[in-house]
């Protein structure tokens, strides 16, 4: 921070044209009012967050009342939540931010409370902490420090994309996890405010005429949109928010029932199969006595068998023939596991394809492969990624996998065999670490973009005359 202050004598009328530079905002015109003791600002949409352990608070501010349009979103160290009385005797819980305020070529920094009184008819008031000893108020004067000209908004950067301001939030245990960085990043970056909810502490009030989500005593409000980032161990609690935000009306990047169905690894292959997408030839039974008629119907041993509930390569097991292949599956069928029995497919030779799906296109590919010989490919299980160039058949089938499903977002797994592409699952909280590493996409960018698109503009609500 600066440390200019005051030095020189500053002679202020009872309204002034100010900059606050760390603020972003090169013009305001404040009126001087010492009979206010705390600066205050008129803001909308105020967020306060943590972040790196630090309290902050963005808010957006209309700057010019003349010039609606324009909008500068600030982020700010949040410095105090104060009880402020203003002048009409009303008295209201403030936040308080410090910055610099910059007038007649001087600056110093002052204390601002953030408040969003609408019909407030300056946009900023400056109390008398924020006026020094060597600022004298000439209540006779008025921009005896020259005008500032609203043409200095439109020399500012424009935040990057077709919708400004979306309020968006990530459903996520996980808030410093890479995925989640680079989503608030992403989202930061083109002007729209991004909030990580922690899932499991979201409570729901299910009430037919106003649904709710809580958190932390607060009811989660005004989200244009939500990302949905659901691990496999709270699918249920998870869904169950994620309806909610439907049910508000909320749009959501992956539905519940999306999640629901690609998290099914049975449901998800008889939604594929029907849909005639390539697959291997699956089976599934309970009675030990069906085991001999599975293993036919996957073509015999080599074959794969696999616990539903399995992620990361856990519980995915080859069986060289057709004895290990009996031996193994009434193993599972003895401790009441749900299975899955699959053919092998041998020309995979210990490698897959991930394939980032957005919207309807393939963002990003990658090969993963093992590196010792496993013949599972999964990187926790030590495997290696490298880019790959995908065939428009491959292309075309990680797309229409992800829309029958019904996932906005999704990872498909696919793996290459002599009868084209065939589909191992469907993911729908895909990881962006690996895969922007490997392939140097900004994924996270994609993923913002199209909720831009595609998230509804806020309902306006008309007031109705009784
Ligand atoms: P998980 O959900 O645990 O990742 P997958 O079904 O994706 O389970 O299987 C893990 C890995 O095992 C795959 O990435 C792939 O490399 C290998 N694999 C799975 N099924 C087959 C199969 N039918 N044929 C050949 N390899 C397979
Ligand atoms: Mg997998």
């Amino acid at each position: 921070m600066s440390d200019l202050v005051q030095d020189k004598e500053l002679i202020i009328g009872w309204d002034e044209w100010v900059s606050l530079p760390q603020l972003g905002l090169p013009a305001v015109k404040v009126k001087v009012d010492t009979g206010a003791r705390t600066s205050s600002i008129h803001a909308f949409m105020i967020e306060p967050f943590t972040r790196a352990g630090k309290s902050r608070v963005r808010f957006g501010i209309h700057p010019l009342p003349e010039r609606p349009d324009i909008t500068v979103f600030c982020t700010a160290d949040l410095v105090d939540q104060r009880e402020i009385t203003s002048s009409n005797g009303e008295s209201e819980v403030r936040y308080v931010v410090k910055t610099l305020v910059r007038i007649g070529g001087q600056e110093w920094p002052i204390e601002i409370s953030l408040t969003n009184r609408e019909n407030m008819q300056y946009r900023m008031l400056l109390g008398r902490t924020a006026i020094g000893g060597n600022v004298i108020v000439d209540p006779n004067l008025s921009c005896v420090q020259g005008e500032l000209s609203a043409a200095l908004y439109d020399e500012l950067p424009r935040a990057k994309g077709p919708r400004k301001n979306l309020k968006i939030g990530i459903l996520t245990r996980e808030p410093n996890n890479y995925s989640s960085e680079r989503l608030v990043a992403a989202a930061e970056e083109r002007g729209h405010l991004i909030e990580l909810i922690n899932t499991t502490s979201c409570y729901i009030n299910i009430t037919s005429h106003r649904p709710e989500v809580h958190l932390g005593g607060k009811s989660l409000e005004g989200f244009d949109a939500i990302i949905p980032r659901i691990g496999a161990s709270i699918t249920f609690y998870g869904m169950a928010v994620v309806r909610q935000f439907e049910a508000m009306g909320v749009y959501c990047l992956n539905s519940a029932s999306a999640i629901g169905a690609s998290r099914d690894k049975l449901y998800a292959h008889q939604l594929l199969a029907r849909a005639g997408i390539g697959m291997p030839d699956t089976g599934f039974a309970r009675s030990p006595k069906a085991t001999d008629e599975l293993i036919k119907f996957v073509g015999g041993a080599p074959l794969v068998v696999k616990l539903l509930e399995g992620t990361q390569g856990k519980g995915v097991v080859l069986t060289e023939t057709k004895k290990a292949a009996e031996s193994v599956i009434d193993a599972f069928q003895g401790l009441k596991a749900n299975i899955l029995v699959q053919e092998f497919i041998k020309e995979a030779a210990g490698s897959d394809i991930r394939c980032f799906v957005v919207g309807n296109k393939v963002v990003a590919a990658m090969r993963r492969e093992s590196l010792d010989g496993d013949f599972r490919a999964n990187l926790h299980q030590g495997g290696q990624a490298k880019q790959i160039r995908l065939t428009k058949e491959e292309r075309a089938t990680a797309v229409r996998a992800a829309k029958v499903m019904g996932l906005s977002m999704a990872g498909v797994d696919l793996l290459r065999s002599d009868k084209g592409p065939k589909v191992l699952e469907v993911n729908s909280s895909p990881g962006l670490e690996g895969i922007e590493k490997v392939t140097k996409k900004k994924i996270a960018d994609l993923v913002i973009e199209h909720i831009e698109k595609n998230a509804r503009p806020p309902k306006v609500i008309k007031p109705r005359r009784l």
